[in-house]
């Protein structure tokens, strides 16, 4: 490697896990080189949180950086952790100072069937984490009377439109959400599927929602005609709106392979649907973040594990997954490459990718997580490290192989 990536340590069992990984499937194949920050609780604590910031600075500088998941403190951590407050969440300071998306995306092995049939691809959810009722303010009213949207500007103008009349108790509630956050999550998802070659939805309902899901129509279709329609059709890739209902039942019938931006709402519910369609495991699915200028990291998208660690420090033996940790790692080392022209490193990523499907789907050596959700047979129920060796022996074997060929 000729230029580093950020690494950005975090907590608990996925932070043991993490330092498996490094150190056993990483380290020994590729000359390694990181901006480390280290995001462990305490240390946050230590720092005023300055920590955080300076990880998400240092990955605006490199442009790519890989994560471990971190705690995010409430009363009981800041108690377990005697912290000095609850630290907000790392992943929302860093999405925020980049303006990034996140984009989840499932892992998917032959041997654990998705819920629905006709998926072999993933299906990548795109959800535009601000805005919408996630910023809205709720009303209740008791008696008769008209509602009215109202906007004081700055200058003193006022405008306002009506809601409706009410005839009886009612609820009512107002949301907003900025036009550049939409250009750029807009940016950000069309930047995503030439990064993977993949096709991108957006769903919305503006034929209802006339002025605000409208809005977002006219925005990704202005970003997409102005600035990617004609990267995509070189290379055969396509945009496509749908109502968002359309949207939903053309995903059950199709077979994944595109990357679907949501509004906030959708990309809320449907993130967690996706990864319990496909594998029923978090640690089968990864979470990258895009921001619209192109820079980006790769975690897992499961927490820290917090039982498993609290089991592990007594010192038995986990099973947990170290799947979508590994990805990170591969999917973080790929970008490095392909910013890079560095051919080999791109080479290493997919090959560790490989690895990992080939513990799972030839050898059939799986942790507790995802044996229940496999088809038979499954060899063996391992542990953690057991898996990470398997993978380092199916790693070893593919590297000599290729090599040879
Ligand atoms: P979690 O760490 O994702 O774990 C929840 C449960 O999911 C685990 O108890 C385990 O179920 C299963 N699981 C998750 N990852 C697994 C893996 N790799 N292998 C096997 N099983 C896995 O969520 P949490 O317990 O709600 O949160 C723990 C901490 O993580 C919290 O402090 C939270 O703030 C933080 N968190 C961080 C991030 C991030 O940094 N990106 C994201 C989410 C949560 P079983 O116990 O049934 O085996
Ligand atoms: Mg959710």
């Amino acid at each position: 490697m000729e230029r580093p990536i950020v690494e950005i340590d975090g907590d608990e069992m996925a932070r043991v896990m993490w330092h498996w990984v490094k150190e056993r499937l990483i380290e020994p194949y590729v000359e390694l080189k990181v901006e480390y920050y280290d995001l462990h609780v305490k240390v946050r604590d230590e720092t005023e949180d300055r920590v955080t910031v300076a990880a998400a600075e240092a990955l605006k500088r490199v442009g790519v950086g890989v994560k471990c998941a971190t705690i995010t403190p409430n009363a009981e951590r800041v108690k377990e952790y005697n912290l000095k407050k609850e630290w907000r969440s790392p992943n929302a300071t860093i999405r925020e100072r980049l303006d990034g998306t996140i984009f989840r995306a499932p892992i998917i092995v032959s041997n654990i069937q998705p819920a629905v049939r006709f998926w072999r691809k993933p299906i990548v959810i795109a959800r535009h984490a601000v805005g919408d009722i996630y910023s809205g303010a709720g009303l209740r009213v008791g008696e008769p009377g008209e509602i009215y949207i109202v906007f004081k500007s700055a200058s003193g103008r006022v405008s306002e439109v009506k809601i409706g009349s009410l005839s009886e108790a009612s609820v009512v509630q107002a949301y907003y959400v900025s036009e550049k956050s939409i250009y750029s999550f807009a940016r950000s998802v069309f930047r995503y599927a030439l990064m993977f070659n993949m096709n991108v939805w957006f769903g919305a309902k503006d034929t209802i929602s006339k002025v605000y899901d409208a809005r977002f129509k006219d925005i990704f279709q202005e970003v997409y005609e102005k600035e990617f329609r004609e990267e995509f059709t070189r290379r055969g890739l396509t945009y496509e709106y749908y109502l968002i209902d359309d949207a939903y039942s053309r995903a059950i019938r199709s077979e994944g392979g595109f990357i679907w931006a949501t509004k906030n709402y959708d990309g809320d519910v449907l993130s967690d649907l996706i990864a319990s369609a496909y594998s029923g495991s978090l640690a089968m699915m990864t979470s990258e973040l895009l921001s619209p200028e192109g820079v980006y990291m790769a975690e897992a998208a499961h927490g820290t594990v917090q039982k498993h660690y609290y089991r592990y420090l007594r010192g038995e033996k986990t099973s947990t997954n170290p799947t979508a940790i590994i990805f990170a790692w591969s999917k973080g080392l790929r970008r490095r490459g392909e910013l890079d022209g560095n051919r080999e490193l791109i080479v290493f990523a997919e090959r560790l990718e490989k690895a990992v499907k080939k513990t799972i789907e030839v050898d059939r050596l799986m942790t507790q997580d995802i044996a229940r959700a496999s088809e038979p047979p499954v060899n063996a129920v391992v542990t953690t490290e057991e898996f990470i060796d398997a993978v380092k022996k199916n790693l070893e074997h593919i590297l000599t192989h290729q090599a040879q060929a």
